[in-house]
């Protein structure tokens, strides 16, 4: 099959229920399938294949844009850019050696530098980019933060219209930034899934399109780059372990239908890096089913955590996120939050890292699994740093200084 030719060059066949196979009809608005399962994009493998070249990336801009042919979008005006980058690999080169392992065995992916600070930017470009695509001009979605400022970003740029429930819970820095982005964002007394049962309640009153984690087909395609673009840094041979902190789990699922592709058009082998999921222990429901052997992750009550990121006490995906963690010989594992703050700390002050919560939760989980012999100090493992650690509370600073008052100099030696 010759590329789609409107334009822009794209493979996508079809859309498939990720549960139950059923086929539909791709160019046309989708949320969930008839199953009330997540909708994968697929494409033809075998053309993008032959079209496109490992080489033909080197001339490409650095953002995710640069796999399009691996992307959904047909016409490049629909494209929606801030400026993405190709994000670093950062190694914890003195961690890295302190816990027995090599310099480079312990590396962050920074996502915080993408646009909007988190990576939820790939996600939500590619969501409103189709958003565009298909017609749509009014998006909703239910959001701990960093998913709701990357829509708003992306939409207003795209001249579309949005609306974003928040937990009330929210940072103050979020929900600012959302408003200050063009979106109509309200503070809900209510958790992330309390906020998503409002968007969906008020689709057809309201007629706005849900955007929601996994409720659309879209923002895995985007997240799948993170896979795209590891497998690049690594010049095309996988990492051993990747942790990622998993709420909805888009972007493990993501990379790990990217992973599928990239075989399948040969340019990576069969070996995968294990998958490890990592929550926190207030609201660990994918731990919990990963333990107890089962497919689906039950609502987790009373989910609490300062890592808002993954305070999601029910993923639509979670047995997409199971099968890739089991697939891959991974494992599901929840660290507390003090455990997270420490880790952020010692990371920034050991390293000059400033990670988010989220990604310090990877680095918890990380030095547990070491302790624990789950991972070895010689496998190369990937911690996910998903957002900047700017837009994050930080401890207080108590130190001060008065220039009025004799300055005991010898005090600073
Ligand atoms: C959304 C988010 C996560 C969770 O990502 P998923 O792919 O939805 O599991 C983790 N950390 C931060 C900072 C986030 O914004």
């Amino acid at each position: 099959m010759r590329p789609n030719s409107r334009e822009y060059p794209t493979f996508v066949t079809h859309l498939e229920c990720s549960f139950t196979g059923e086929r539909y009809e791709a160019g046309q608005i989708h949320g969930l399938s008839r199953e009330g399962r997540p909708l994968l994009v697929r494409y033809d493998l075998d053309a993008l294949g032959h079209q496109l070249r490992k080489d033909d990336l080197a001339s490409r801009d650095g953002g995710f844009w640069r796999y399009r042919e691996f992307l959904p979008v047909t016409q490049s005006q629909n494209v929606v850019a801030l400026g993405e980058v190709m994000t670093p690999l950062i190694p914890l080169s003195k961690t890295g050696e302190a816990l027995g392992g090599h310099a480079a065995s312990v590396i962050v992916k920074d996502e915080g530098r993408l646009p909007t600070g988190s990576f939820k930017a790939r996600g939500l470009a590619l969501a409103v980019a189709m958003a565009k695509e298909l017609g749509l001009t009014h998006l909703a979605m239910p959001t701990n933060g960093n998913a709701g400022a990357a829509m708003a970003a992306y939409a207003s740029r795209a001249g579309l219209r949005t609306t974003i429930f928040c937990p009330e819970d929210t940072p103050e820095v979020n929900v600012s930034e959302i408003a200050l982005q063009g979106a109509e964002v309200y503070r809900v007394n209510g958790l992330i899934n309390d906020c998503g049962k409002l968007v969906g309640d008020g689709k057809d009153a309201a007629g706005w399109f849900d955007l929601s984690t996994l409720k659309e087909p879209y923002r895995i395609e985007g997240k799948k780059t993170m896979g795209l673009e590891l497998a690049e840094q690594f010049d095309w041979e996988l990492p051993d372990v990747i942790f990622y902190p998993t709420g909805g789990g888009t972007g493990l699922i993501g990379m790990w239908k990217a992973f599928a592709e990239l075989e399948a058009i040969g340019w990576i082998g069969a070996k995968r890096p294990r998958m490890v999921a990592v929550q926190a222990e207030g609201c660990a429901p994918i731990v919990k089913a990963f333990e107890d052997g089962v497919e689906h992750a039950p609502l987790w009550e009373n989910a609490h955590t300062a890592a808002a990121g993954i305070r999601v006490p029910v993923a639509v995906g979670d047995f997409l996120i199971l099968r890739a963690v089991r697939d891959s010989g991974g494992f599901a594992i929840a660290v507390s939050d003090e455990a997270i703050f420490d880790a952020q700390a010692r990371v920034a002050q050991e390293e000059g890292l400033l990670l988010c919560p989220e990604g310090a939760a990877t680095f918890a989980a990380y030095e547990q699994a070491l302790a624990t012999g789950r991972v070895s100090p010689s496998e190369r493992a990937v911690l996910f740093n998903c957002a900047t650690g700017l837009k994050y509370p930080m401890p207080p600073v108590h130190r001060a200084l008065d220039r009025h008052q004799p300055i005991d100099y010898a005090a600073f030696a």
